[in-house]
């Protein structure tokens, strides 16, 4: 071995390392933002391995591609705002997947008929992964930016058509191992995955998009890694098998948390249904005034704050923060419910309220919580919907029966912020607002609440 490729094994060793501190650093809020940058640290060292390599015949493209991606990086990371960072992160995967395809083509049509078992194995790999991730993650993008229909689009036999397909696709992928110089089929299966990611994603609901997002992230990373035995390098087969195992692991995770099964996200087209199928949804939503809020709230000894999509929507985690300020400084407790897939991301409750400088330890879970409610004074739901929906917990027949829920409906009062009378991301209809403990607060949340903080300072 040359003394140029001990070196950019040494800087791939490293690199590797740096990503397993990184996503160890990232499994908690304290460590998360060392992990990223140990994270971006190790991909700058890929990266340079990746420049010293001795294949390079030519940097002008790769210099041109450089300033290109990270001019368009930067500017994606300074001016995509916050709510919108599942659609950019579909985005993201979309390019990715579409970079590990386009090197299986170029591999194959380098090599073709000369390619040994185990290398068409992990070009076929790499391509199907690569070109069905493409497609569906721009579906994905479509979907949550709203330039296509967010509800599942769904026809009858459609399971049967897309099982049918995969099936093609895969036997295909199977007679190329054995003759690899069967270049038609090569094509043809990579075109039937890119057909295949549109037609896996769009009967999914845009509620379900996150989970989808986590597995396209998974089939990304092990496209990664498909190339990396591909081209035999060692930095893409362990952030790819990172990658595509971390995603998977997420996917689950955020399943377990909505009790939902992964069959039933992928091929029951939930958020489809728009009847209302929950008991105690009609009659009167009661309002409340803010001067009244604010009085139950100055006098209150235990507070416990909800936020949902609505507080990212309304960018309203400075003032819930300081809300929470006024409130301490009168000696009321006041604690924050984090539900595990509130808002369109994981842990995008935490990250805002991070932003706002929320203390961590005011952060609780379900388990922690949902035992304090029924000894709460006020709880204050922050344009969340779906997490405290009681139909949840109260009616089987319900689509999101059996997904935990905050029983704030055991509070002694609950105040609801939201503008109208807009549905959660399951577009279900929620009993609790019909409920005689709540009362609603219409409004932009950002808007309200920076009343209710006046209003409460002169309680
Ligand atoms: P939600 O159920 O989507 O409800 C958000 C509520 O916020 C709406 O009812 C809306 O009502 C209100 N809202 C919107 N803009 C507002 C504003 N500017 N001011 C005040 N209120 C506003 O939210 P959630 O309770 O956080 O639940 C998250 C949903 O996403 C769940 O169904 C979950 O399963 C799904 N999901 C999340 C993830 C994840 O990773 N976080 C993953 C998969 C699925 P109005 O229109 O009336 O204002």
């Amino acid at each position: 071995m040359q003394s140029s490729s001990y070196f950019i094994e040494a800087t791939y060793l490293l690199a590797s390392i740096l990503f397993v501190m990184g996503l160890k650093g990232m499994s908690h809020p304290d460590t998360a933002r060392r992990g990223m940058h140990l994270a971006e640290f190790g991909m700058l060292m890929a990266v340079i391995g990746t420049l010293l390599h001795r294949d390079i015949v030519s940097y002008e493209w790769i210099i041109a591609g450089l300033l290109l991606g990270s001019t368009i990086g930067a500017m994606m990371g300074v001016w995509v705002p916050m709510t919108a960072m599942p659609q950019r992160t579909a985005l993201s995967h979309a390019f990715g997947a579409f970079a590990a395809a386009l090197v299986g083509v170029s591999e194959y049509s380098r090599h073709g008929a000369d390619l040994s078992k185990f290398t068409m194995g992990a070009i076929g790999f790499e391509v199907l992964l690569g070109a069905l991730t493409t497609t569906g993650s721009l579906i994905a993008f479509a979907k949550l930016q709203g330039l296509v229909r967010g509800t599942p689009v769904t026809y009858r036999g459609q399971n049967v058509f897309n099982m049918a397909l995969l099936a093609v696709t895969v036997a295909s992928f199977i007679y190329l191992l054995v003759n690899p110089g069967a270049s038609w089929v090569f094509y043809l299966m990579t075109a039937l995955a890119f057909v295949f990611g549109i037609l896996l994603v769009m009967p999914i609901g845009a509620a379900d998009m996150p989970v989808v997002m986590a597995l396209l992230n998974s089939y990304a990373g092990l496209a990664s890694a498909a190339t990396g035995f591909a081209l035999s390098n060692n930095v893409l087969i362990i952030a790819g098998t990172l990658d595509g195992f971390s995603g998977f692991i997420l996917s689950v995770l955020m399943c377990r948390a909505m009790n939902r099964s992964m069959t039933n996200v992928l091929f029951g087209a939930f958020g489809s249904v728009s009847a209302d199928t929950g008991a105690g949804t009609t009659g009167h939503m009661r309002e409340v005034v803010l001067d009244d809020a604010a009085m139950q709230l100055a006098y209150a000894r235990q507070v416990v704050i909800v936020p949902g999509y609505g507080m990212a929507t309304a960018q309203a985690q400075h003032v819930v923060r300081e809300l929470a300020d006024v409130l301490e400084e009168r000696g009321v407790t006041v604690k924050y419910a984090i539900h595990p897939v509130a808002g369109r991301m994981p842990g995008h409750m935490n990250v805002l309220l991070a932003e706002a400088n929320v203390p961590y330890s005011s952060l609780y879970e379900l388990e922690q919580i949902n035992p304090e409610l029924p000894s709460t004074d006020v709880a204050l739901v922050i344009g969340a919907n779906d997490v405290v929906n009681p139909d949840a917990r109260d009616n089987p027949g319900s689509p999101i029966a059996g997904m935990p829920i905050f029983e704030v409906d055991k509070a002694k009062s609950v105040i609801v912020f939201k503008r109208g009378k807009g549905r959660g991301f399951s577009g279900l209809e929620n009993p609790l607002f019909f409920k005689e403990v709540t009362g609603m607060l219409y409004g932009d949340a950002k808007e309200s609440i920076a009343q209710l903080v006046q209003a409460v300072r002169k309680a």
